[in-house]
């Protein structure tokens, strides 16, 4: 890791947040309670603002909103034609909206808890307009196009399918891309024709507020779209075990996810959708340039400081070219610039928040404890903010803990393998299932062991591509169903059958 960036002077917000209240029927107001609780800045720890703490009573008052504006109001009432439109930013709404509001993130970056905050300061313009806007330029493109069937039935009978929305959409996100899962979450519903509650994470509340306003201003009903800010045990579970609430949505971690899924079961039995953790394995293969596979595995596991469901956080090599790899690992790590994610040139900024942060060194303690070598890093970096040293561990055997469980920080683990069978096995035998990613030039090698992963997404010499066409989730216990492309509409539709005789009786 680079020290060469100063952190020592972290940008303080000098302008006010804009937008901290909930977000109920189409207006920002206060909690029920009154209260408010921080949210704080990673890189210094300081308060940016304090934000309407939601609670039960509040997630009522969104629910009744979003009942209203789906019983009654225009939302799923609108053709598909208006709807595409209003999707489309009244003629390229929501589009342009999903712009403005990442050129003022551009703007004002300091005093917004955003995404981008967390992620690749330098890369921004191009993952901006890719990550984010592309999801509701795509979800509009379906709106349209959202049909049922007619199907032949035996007997004399009309048979037609019609794909409904669900109604009122309950959806929890986390804080590692809080722009990203609002749009994950929010385009495929309103696509859709559902209206949302949506809960932000209680660390990242500011941007989904922000995106929103625009929304609102892009001609969005009221009621359509209510942001509840809040903790998970209150107004997570509140929403969650709803009675009102026909779907629920949740990304987060797979001990949350348990939860949930009990809640709703409890409650009024609304699906489910979840996304939950992750312990991918990046298989380095005997054929592969090492070069290139050492850059592809530190991007697969370092990106957004770690903190990705997905992370190739089970870097395994082929022992072959297990020495010349290591070397470049450690390299790529030592080299990495870690520091203020505002300046020019920060690869990797602060962890989300103190919890974190001590869980990821909890974590490089127990790596060195059980035997691992570490070869840099595995301490804090700097004195102030979440910051810690990119670091990488060697020689990481199946059955340690750092193997095991999701660290979710700039952690690499890099395990050695023979030959493909043994692999294969290894790779899958992880409570997990969310991604795996192979490095290989060879076709064979590549077919053997797409087939063979069991992962919801496999990514061969690439990793973490998310176009908006492209299905996302996990198998076992990395969540229940698809995000994003034609499979992310199913969570939001119902399904119903009518059958009219072809001769009244
Ligand atoms: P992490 O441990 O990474 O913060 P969580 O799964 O706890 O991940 O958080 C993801 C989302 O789930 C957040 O919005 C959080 O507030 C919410 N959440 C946490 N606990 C609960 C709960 N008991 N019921 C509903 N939502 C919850």
């Amino acid at each position: 890791y680079s020290t060469s960036a100063a952190i020592e002077e972290p940008l303080t917000p000098s302008v006010k947040v804009d937008y901290t209240q909930l977000l109920i029927n189409g207006k920002f107001v206060d909690s029920a309670s009154g209260k408010t609780f921080p949210t704080l800045d990673p890189r210094t720890g300081n308060v940016i603002a304090h934000v309407a703490e939601g609670d039960s009573e509040d997630v009522d008052r969104a629910v009744a909103a979003a009942r209203k504006a789906f019983d009654e109001g225009p939302w799923p009432k609108m053709t598909a034609y208006v709807t595409t439109l209003h999707l489309r930013l009244k003629d390229q709404g929501y589009f342009c909206a999903l712009l403005i509001c990442l050129k003022n993130i551009m703007m004002k970056l300091q005093h917004l808890r955003l995404g981008i905050m967390e992620s690749h300061m330098n890369r921004l313009p191009k993952l901006k307009y890719q990550w984010l806007c592309v999801f509701f330029r795509y979800y509009a493109g379906w709106a349209d196009k959202i049909h049922g069937l007619t199907v032949p039935a035996d007997g004399e009978h009309h048979v037609q399918i019609l794909h409904e929305p669900f109604g009122v959409a309950g959806q929890i996100i986390p804080w590692n891309f809080p722009l990203l899962m609002f749009a994950w979450k929010v385009a495929p519903a309103l696509a859709c024709g559902n209206t949302i509650v949506l809960k932000t994470a209680e660390q990242t509340p500011l941007s989904a507020l922000y995106a929103a306003k625009l929304f609102l201003e892009a001609g969005l009903p009221p009621g359509v779209l209510n942001i509840i800010s809040g903790f998970g045990p209150t107004a997570g579970a509140a929403l969650s075990s709803h009675m009102d609430v026909d779907k629920l949505a949740f990304t987060g971690s797979t001990d949350t996810g348990k939860i949930v899924l009990q809640l709703a079961a409890k409650s009024n039995l609304k699906p489910v959708t979840l996304e939950l953790g992750g312990k991918s394995p990046f298989i380095v293969c005997e054929d592969a340039d090492v070069e290139k596979a050492a850059e592809l595995a530190h991007f697969a596991l370092f990106f957004n400081q770690g903190q990705c469901c997905c992370a190739g956080s089970r870097t395994f090599v082929h022992e072959r070219i297990y020495d010349q790899f290591l070397e470049k690992a450690k390299a790529l790590a030592v080299n990495r610039v870690v520091g203020d994610p505002f300046k020019a040139g920060i690869q990797q900024g602060p962890q989300i928040d103190t919890e974190q942060f001590e869980k990821i060194l909890r974590y490089i303690r127990v790596g060195v404890d059980s035997g691992a070598t570490l070869e840099t890093g595995g301490e804090r970096f700097g004195s102030t903010g979440y910051y810690v040293q990119p670091t990488v561990f060697s020689n990481v055997q199946d059955d340690m803990l750092i193997a095991k469980e999701e660290i979710f920080g700039p952690v690499q683990s890099i395990l050695k393998f023979k030959d493909l069978g043994d692999v294969v096995r290894r790779a899958n035998t992880t409570r997990y299932g969310l991604a795996a990613g192979v490095f290989t030039q060879n076709i064979d090698t590549a077919n053997t062991l797409t087939r063979a992963l069991r992962a919801g997404t496999v990514w061969v010499n690439c990793f973490d591509v998310f176009d908006a066409a492209i299905p996302f989730g996990g198998y076992k216990m990395s969540g229940q169903g698809r995000e994003k492309g034609i499979y992310g509409l199913n969570s939001y539709l119902q399904v119903k059958a009518v059958v009219t005789p072809l001769k009244n009786p």
